[in-house]
């Protein structure tokens, strides 16, 4: 069974066509690094694995459940699939420890004292293991996205999408959010990522898939994506981001 599952799924807004028939399988286990030129469907495809957006025909599963826009409660779907995004929207007048046990509080209905030790518990793997009482305001970009990562985690998801969670970081925050990402694929997590760090891709990812104009246009195993490209389009966006 395959973990994710998209069949002819097709988005548009308005009279603009953004997702023309897409097919993905992702097994568990799978880190899977979406590329592409911005405006080519990438984030839209990830919303729609996470329902953010509504398809408009096909179908997706996650993890053998349908998704179907309608059925799925917010609770249900976050025992799915988890999203980071590349603002890492954390709420600044809660505490760091506070916006990791929100969810599965307020959306679960956990007492405070079964989420709590699970919440230090996920800030010591992101390496924020004393940030529990600190404000948001007081970490660095890469602290925040760090805790957004531990705030995804709180609900357990078996499918963790990431919208180029690195992109608003200073250079030198950058590595240490690929560590906590690149640990949580060694240990067997199924991560989606739509990214621009292609030495990434390359060395951690198990598939790159390769949007171009609201289809997938080339894909395959990373390395031979990202070192031997086959279509002129993929060629000629490779060349542009080294
Ligand atoms: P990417 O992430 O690859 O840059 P997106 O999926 O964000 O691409 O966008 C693809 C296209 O869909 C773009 O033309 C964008 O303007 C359009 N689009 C995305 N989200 C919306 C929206 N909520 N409303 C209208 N158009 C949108
Ligand atoms: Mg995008």
């Amino acid at each position: 069974m395959s973990m994710v599952r998209v069949d002819a799924l097709y988005k548009s807004f308005g009279a603009n066509q953004v997702l023309k028939g897409i097919d993905l399988r992702i097994q568990e286990g799978e880190v899977v690094s979406i590329i592409g030129r911005s405006g080519s469907g990438k984030s839209t495809l990830l919303r729609c694995l996470n329902q953010l957006e509504l398809h408009d025909s096909g179908s997706i599963e996650i993890n053998g459940k349908r998704l179907d826009g309608e059925a799925m409660s917010a609770r249900q779907l976050s025992e799915h699939v988890g999203m980071i995004f590349q603002s890492f929207n954390l709420f600044p007048h809660r505490r760091v420890g506070e916006n990791v046990m929100l969810a599965p509080m307020v959306v679960r209905g956990e007492s405070r004292e079964a989420v709590e030790p699970r919440a230090r518990a996920l800030l010591e793997s992101v390496g924020l293991g004393e940030k529990f009482d600190a404000w948001p305001g007081q970490l660095s970009g890469g602290q925040q996205q760090r805790v957004a990562i531990a705030r995804a985690l709180a609900m357990a998801p078996k499918v963790l999408l990431c919208d180029e969670i690195t992109s608003a970081l200073d250079p030198e925050l950058v590595g240490e959010v690929l560590r906590v990402l690149e640990k949580l694929a060694v240990d067997g997590m199924t991560l989606v990522l739509v990214t621009h760090e292609m030495r990434f891709a390359r060395e951690v990812g198990s598939r790159v898939v390769f949007m171009h104009q609201g289809k997938i246009h080339e894909q395959g195993d990373a390395k031979r994506v990202l070192d031997d490209p086959q279509t002129p389009e993929l060629k000629q966006f490779l060349a542009s981001t080294r």
